[in-house]
């Protein structure tokens, strides 16, 4: 039996059935535009890709951008790229998904872990600065939510201690600072298409950077270490010779998902507008919830809103944020959270020592934070329904 019985509150109202976290907007143009790439006889990275990278380069304004097979995989190229490699420290904000850091690692380097602003959640200047040492070659600015960092802040900072900014935008698209696109900010910005994020083709990730060398040197660790379009090879304009020019990754997006992609792309205006519809009505709801803080959104931003995530105060509750997370999925609505902190992961903690004390913001965070649902395919009810099982919870567990 569980403790938490939702039939013990009369104002339960059940949903018919459950309402997912996340649904990706799949429409019948992007069903047609993969049927019509398995037709063509072109399945691996070839013309769609190509046409992809131009149209999102387009897209966020920015000189160059090459796709890969996930954001991870543009984490990795892009530090790479950057000269990140074995004893160099790239600082990370232990508020992220496991692969922020992980590339760090990969690449021999050491992650060096940095607290949030207690309002965005993202990176903390302040912190940042205090964090870095002389063998630290780059920061990760990841864009929480899709709220852009203080990036004048972080330029600063790089500027002075000669890092490299390496911006994890998998939340951030589309997403503006101070009016400029991100991907156009930072040196090279990483976003990512996995199934859950703004636009998706199933997975994938792309990277954009105004410099046409690290560009080319992503591309070329892409795919092998092979120089010059190796894509080539197999079409009538290529040779069949080519060079290895380092040990390189298979990292290159399949035409399959560029094509997805493409078709997503075309679209991702739209979706943002579907997302602030939810958040409007989010915000209209919860604001004057007194146990429950709704996101912030400083000025000078435009927010992505790839997630809602709010806040609940434990001091006027008598659950936890597991337990509403329990409750919300016995009343059909599901939710999730972004993220359990790095620092607190066993192998951070168990590697780099680091204690919970370290990052007094990220660590309150992490037990108070609840995403909501938000994508465009939710109706007003559907959000209503949110709405009605998280204010239910919370009254009837208030203190
Ligand atoms: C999703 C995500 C990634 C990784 O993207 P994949 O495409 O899944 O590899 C990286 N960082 C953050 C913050 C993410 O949310």
């Amino acid at each position: 039996m569980n403790r938490f019985n939702p039939a013990g509150c009369e104002r339960n109202e059940l949903r018919k059935s459950f309402l997912s976290f996340h649904v990706p907007e799949i429409g019948e143009q992007d069903i047609a535009a993969v049927t019509q790439v398995l037709r063509s006889g072109w399945l691996t990275a070839g013309p769609r890709v190509k046409e992809f990278e131009d149209r999102f380069a387009r897209y966020i304004g920015a000189s160059n951008a090459v796709a890969v097979n996930s954001g991870t995989a543009a984490l990795h190229l892009a530090l790479e790229a950057a000269g990140v490699g074995a004893g160099d420290e790239v600082a990370v904000p232990t508020l992220t998904f496991a692969a922020t850091a992980e590339v760090v690692v990969q690449l021999g380097a050491r992650p060096i872990l940095v607290d949030c602003s207690p309002d965005t959640l993202n990176l903390d200047p302040a912190a940042l600065e205090r964090a870095i040492s002389s063998r630290c070659k780059a920061v990760i600015p990841v864009h929480f939510a899709g709220h852009p960092c203080d990036m004048d802040a972080i330029g600063e900072i790089a500027r002075a201690h000669r890092l490299a900014v390496v911006e994890d935008a998998a939340h951030a698209l589309p997403a503006k600072w101070r009016g400029r696109m991100i991907g156009t900010v930072g040196d090279l910005s990483c976003f990512s298409f996995y199934a859950t994020k703004t636009i998706t083709t199933g997975e994938g990730g792309m990277i954009t950077t105004a410099n046409p060398d690290w560009a080319e040197r992503m591309r070329i660790m892409s795919l092998h270490g092979i120089s010059k379009d190796a894509w080539k090879r197999y079409t009538a304009e290529g040779s069949w010779r080519y060079d290895i020019i380092a040990p390189g990754y298979k990292y290159n997006l399949t035409d399959i998902a560029a094509a997805l992609g493409i078709s997503q792309l075309a679209r991702c205006d739209d979706f943002l507008r579907a997302r602030l519809r939810c958040k409007e009505q989010y915000d209209q709801a919860l604001r004057s919830e007194p146990a429950i803080e709704t996101p912030v959104t400083r000025p000078g931003v435009e927010h992505a809103w790839h997630l809602y995530v709010i806040r609940i105060d434990p001091r006027q509750l008598r659950i936890g944020r597991d337990q509403i997370i329990e409750l919300l999925k016995q009343r059909n609505i599901g939710a999730a959270v972004h993220f359990i902190p790095l620092h607190l992961h066993p192998y951070y903690r168990q590697t780099y020592g680091y204690q919970p004390a370290d990052f007094p913001n990220a660590s309150s965070a992490s037990e108070q934070i609840i995403s909501l649902p938000i994508y465009p395919r939710l109706t007003t009810s559907d959000i209503e329904d949110v709405v009605s099982a998280v204010t239910d919870i919370v009254r009837e567990y208030r203190r």
